[in-house]
């Protein structure tokens, strides 16, 4: 069985459990879901999410306890991350917000909210590489992914990145746990 770890110290983490689980169904694996709010737990994670949420409170957290040193060393060591949203702005190169120490897993730079408003939230099917029908993507007050350095992207709207790849960390704006569709996760943890 594998150890999948959540980033749990804020933002939608039963979620991202469920489509864990499922991703590990879909390819005849088990995975055992550990809630992340110290340190000390990642260095036994095979892989991990960094979920939504908001990135200034998750950043703060991850730095006042510790865990974001061990996240860094867990790519270090060439192990899987799905960071979505709030996620994504946190393991970003640049996020322009002095509140988010951004990790530098993903060699992109973002801008928070700047998909709108709340109330602008919003779903559309996009094609993403490595998946075969078009995805369900819903955007929540989702990050602007504003420039792209050595990562590939693996998704565009509206003529914009909104999931980019950096060896084993996989980024994206929108929200693949709120759906009942797996298959980004599948993607992030198992390959295509
Ligand atoms: N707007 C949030 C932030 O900047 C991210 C939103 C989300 O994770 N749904 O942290």
């Amino acid at each position: 069985s594998l150890n999948a770890g959540v980033i749990a110290v804020q933002g939608d983490v039963s979620e991202h459990a469920d489509a864990i689980r499922q991703a590990a169904t879909d390819r005849g694996e088990t995975a055992e879901i550990t809630e992340i709010r110290q340190s000390g737990i990642v260095p036994d994670c095979d892989l991990l999410c960094m979920p939504g949420g908001e990135s200034t409170a998750i950043s703060r957290l991850i730095q006042s306890e510790g865990i974001a040193p061990e996240i860094q060393a867990h790519v270090e060591a060439g192990k899987p991350v799905l960071a979505t949203c709030a996620g994504l702005i946190v393991a970003a190169e640049d996020a322009g917000d002095d509140r988010v120490e951004n990790l530098g897993l993903l060699d992109v730079t973002v801008e928070r909210n700047a998909f709108g408003r709340q109330k602008d939230s919003f779903e559309v099917p996009l094609s993403v590489t490595g998946l075969g029908e078009p995805f369900p993507s819903v955007f929540i007050r989702a990050p602007l992914i504003s420039g792209v350095g050595d990562a590939d992207v693996l998704a565009e709207w509206d003529g914009r990145p909104v999931a980019v790849q950096n060896g084993s960390v996989l980024g994206t704006s929108f929200h693949p746990e709120l759906t009942p569709d797996s298959r980004i996760h599948g993607l992030a943890f198992f390959g295509e």
